[in-house]
């Protein structure tokens, strides 16, 4: 009995490291801001959902891919369509346990219909305040920065603001608040340093003064904007002052989905989409995390078989258990398999 506790604690040992990273998913939706957040303990939080076509072109399917099958946190930093959008999509198709959004009145159709789906579904909402924190397990704080009590003039300065805190590593999300709400957030006093920071409404100048980015001081620096937008964004005051602080700059328009890896020290940036794993050839395979030659063989030889239906089948490989695929999960997929590839007899 002694001998099977023993085994038993080791294996509960092995559950709770084998996720012990926080992983920060920054999609690629074209014009528009999508985050997504998958915890230590692998709670879920969605930041915005991107235009209203994204959502069920990329942010659904995205989703679906990494085995997502609820979210814990919906949030909308505010009222506009590239942002909001794309979380009609979310809302049809996965349960959402709560919607957190800044209660700024808009009367655009797509805010309509996105608090009517809330509404309908019962989903709790709120509108948090400052110095409001939003409970997720597996990440030490995230610490609502924005909007305060009074709302400021235009949308975009009421953003909801966000900073999560991960061990020693911060991120800041500030959706597309402005200058003016900048001033405010400065002035709060609030902790606005961050390693990774969403930079603001797509790298518009109207946003990312460099008293911000100085408070912010981030390593690294998302841009969230589509390929040749209309607005011309970034803009390149954006990219000076960013470049001034030494910031990494990572565009969604250059580099498509960008995934950022932390296990509280350090971190680790994978850009592109996810790996599949029907289509990928042996040195991308090769190239995963955790992955030599030896397993990449394996798995090539596993797929000529026939195709991965799910990641979750690489732990039929031998050598390959529930700590390596935690490892690998948001790098690889399985694209659907044609229905014409399955023999029917
Ligand atoms: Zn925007």
């Amino acid at each position: 009995m002694k001998r099977l506790g023993g085994c038993l604690l080791l294996v509960l040992l092995l559950a709770q490291t084998a996720w012990a990273h926080l992983d920060v998913h920054f999609l690629d939706v074209g014009q528009g801001d999508s985050i997504f957040i998958i915890t230590s303990q692998e709670q879920t939080m969605l930041i915005d959902g991107g235009p209203e076509d994204a959502g069920w072109e990329v942010v659904v399917p995205y989703l679906e891919d990494l085995g997502v099958e609820g979210l814990d946190v919906v949030v909308a930093t505010h009222p506009h369509a590239d942002h909001i959008g794309g979380l009609l999509a979310v809302l049809e198709s996965f349960p959402v346990e709560r919607v957190i959004a800044d209660g700024q009145l808009h009367t655009t159709r797509t805010y309509e219909r996105f608090l009517t789906a809330v509404l309908e579904k019962d989903i709790p909402f709120h509108t948090p305040k400052r110095g409001e924190s939003i409970a997720l397990a597996g990440v030490d704080e995230i610490r609502v920065l924005h909007p305060g009590e009074d709302f400021l003039q235009g949308l975009n300065n009421n953003s909801v603001v966000l900073r999560l805190v991960y061990k020693d590593v911060a991120f800041l999300f500030p959706g597309d608040l402005e200058a003016p709400g900048e001033e405010v957030l400065l002035a709060s006093g609030l902790p606005l340093g961050a390693q990774v920071l969403k930079v603001a409404h797509h790298g518009s100048k109207t946003s990312s003064t460099l008293g911000f980015l100085q408070a912010a001081s981030p390593r690294i620096g998302v841009i969230q904007v589509g390929v040749d937008n209309v607005y011309g964004l970034p803009d390149e005051q954006t990219l000076e002052n960013l470049e001034a602080l030494g910031t990494t700059v990572l565009r969604t328009d250059e580099k498509g989905r960008i995934l950022i890896r932390t296990d509280g020290r350090d971190w680790q940036v994978f850009l592109g989409p996810p790996l599949d794993l029907n289509e990928a050839n042996l040195g991308e395979i090769q190239a995963l995390p955790g992955i030599g030659p030896v397993l990449a063989q394996r798995i090539i030889a596993y797929r000529e078989k026939g195709p991965f239906r799910s990641i979750d089948e690489l732990t039929r490989i031998w050598g390959i258990g529930p700590a390596r695929l935690a490892e690998l999960r948001g790098l690889i997929t399985v694209k659907e398999v044609e229905a014409g590839c399955v023999s029917v007899p």
